[in-house]
């Protein structure tokens, strides 16, 4: 695992200690000589994770669409900074470099683009892993809504169990490394077509 795809807020949140567990998860990868890819951003946790990455020696590499290049602050101290022209550009390009990829909190941005990770992970599009770094349990909410989506016969119990979620960021990594995926090619249950 030579990169990892962080997707996070673009805000800090209300409670200190997302800023300090996504320096933390920062930190780790520079140590883990293991490339952040993210949305090349100065603002929120985007700013945090990637201003502690480069503090402790690691590689940050960044994409951003032209248009929030003054909104969100383009990170000016990044290895590589990508600017594209579309949203559809950044995600397309973020998935390409990542080996791996980490929703740590945030809000519609953060949903929207780990989610379009997952599904192109269930339709085969691409094989990599997923992880919600749970800081402060902020994913327990949004995991007991993917649990009634199972219950409910919506998301294949195998889809959501492939997803890791861990607030241990040693942990996550070690979980990240050595995952193997144990999904079946079939999310869609073709009785009803
Ligand atoms: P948020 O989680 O809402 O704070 O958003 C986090 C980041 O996600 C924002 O700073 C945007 O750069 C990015 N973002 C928001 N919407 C999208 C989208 N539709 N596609 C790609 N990136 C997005």
């Amino acid at each position: 695992m030579k990169s990892i795809g962080v997707f996070c807020g673009a805000n800090i949140g209300i409670n200190p200690n997302y800023s300090t567990a996504s320096a933390a998860l920062g930190k780790l990868m520079a140590e883990q000589t293991i490339a952040l890819v993210y949305g090349g951003g100065n603002v929120g946790l985007m700013g945090v994770i990637a201003d502690a990455v480069l503090a402790h020696g690691g590689k940050a590499i960044g994409v951003i669409p032209q248009s929030l290049v003054d909104r969100e602050v383009a990170h000016t101290g990044l290895h590589e900074q990508h600017v594209v022209q579309t949203m559809h550009e950044r995600k397309a390009m973020m998935a390409a470099r990542s080996d791996a990829f980490i929703a740590m909190p945030g809000g519609f941005g953060t949903f929207d683009e780990i989610c379009e990770i997952i599904t192109w992970n269930q339709l085969g599009i691409i094989r990599k892993p997923v992880a919600f770094y749970n800081i402060n349990g902020y994913y327990d909410r949004f995991f007991e809504m993917i649990d009634h989506t199972v219950a409910e016969g919506f998301v294949k119990a195998d889809q959501r169990h492939n997803i890791i979620v861990e607030e241990d960021p040693i942990i996550l990594l070690q979980k990240l490394r050595s995952y193997s995926d144990a999904t079946s090619d079939y999310w869609v249950d073709f009785k009803r077509i």
